[in-house]
This record gives C-alpha cells, structure tokens and sequence, in this order.
C-alpha cells in the first residue's frame, strides 16, 4: 500500500500493491519530462491504482499516438504515463509516494546517453539502452 500526492496537494492517490518494474531512465526524453538527471518510475496494475482527490486537476499531454502523460495543472508535478496499447497498467513517478518504498529498483536503463554530470554511485545493474 503506497499514497502520493503532487506538489500543490490537490492530486492526491493511493496504490493497493506493491510497485514494480522499478527504472531509473537516464535518457534524454526522461531528462526533459522531469527536469532532473534521470527518472524513477515504476508499474502498477490500473485497477489498484486510485485517486483520491484531484483527478480532475489533471492535464493530459499526447507525447504520441500510444503514449499519454499526466500532470498537476497547478503545479506541474508528472504524476503517471499510460499507453493505449496497454491501458491494464500505469506507471506512476516514485518522487510522488510519500511513504517509504521497501520494493527493490531494478535497473539504470539508458546509461549511455546520461548527461555528463550525472554520476551512477550504486551497484544497482546498468543497461546501455533498455
Ligand atoms: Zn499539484
Ligand atoms: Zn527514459
């Protein structure tokens, strides 16, 4: 069981399992939507994926025809990805869970196209690309 909230606090939400297929993404496109070195994202199965306020605070932004992002329009803050394709599963950004993760991450993905200022200092395993 997990909660998240955004920045602002309006979007608020709840998981009823643990997160998986935790990533930390160094890629550029990563970079960009967090504005950080790299992203920390993990799956959970939509249907234990809950808002419990502030869904309709979203701003839903089409990166293409499979892909949906989700923000806070007050603050900005990514809250989740969806692909069409895959509607069964939502990845949610880790920095939103406010209570403490147990669940393992699993890889660095995309190492090779890491900003140059960014320096791995873990022993979590590293993948050139996915
Ligand atoms: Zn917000
Ligand atoms: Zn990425």
């Amino acid at each position: 069981m997990h909660q998240g909230e955004c920045l602002c606090g309006k979007v608020k939400f709840q998981i009823t399992q643990k997160i998986t297929d935790i990533i930390m993404c160094h890629c550029s496109e990563c970079r960009r939507v967090q504005g950080t070195a790299f992203a920390t994202n993990g799956n959970v199965e939509s249907k234990n994926f809950k808002f419990l306020s502030g869904e309709n605070n979203l701003t839903e932004f089409r990166e293409n025809d499979n892909k949906s992002r989700f923000f806070c329009q007050s603050c900005g803050s990514p809250i989740m990805a969806q692909l069409k394709n895959n509607p069964d599963y939502t990845r949610i950004r880790l920095g939103l869970i406010t209570n403490e993760i147990e669940e393992a991450i699993e890889k660095h993905i995309f190492v090779d196209s890491k900003a140059n200022w960014d320096v791995i200092c873990d022993d979590i395993p590293q993948h050139k690309e996915w």
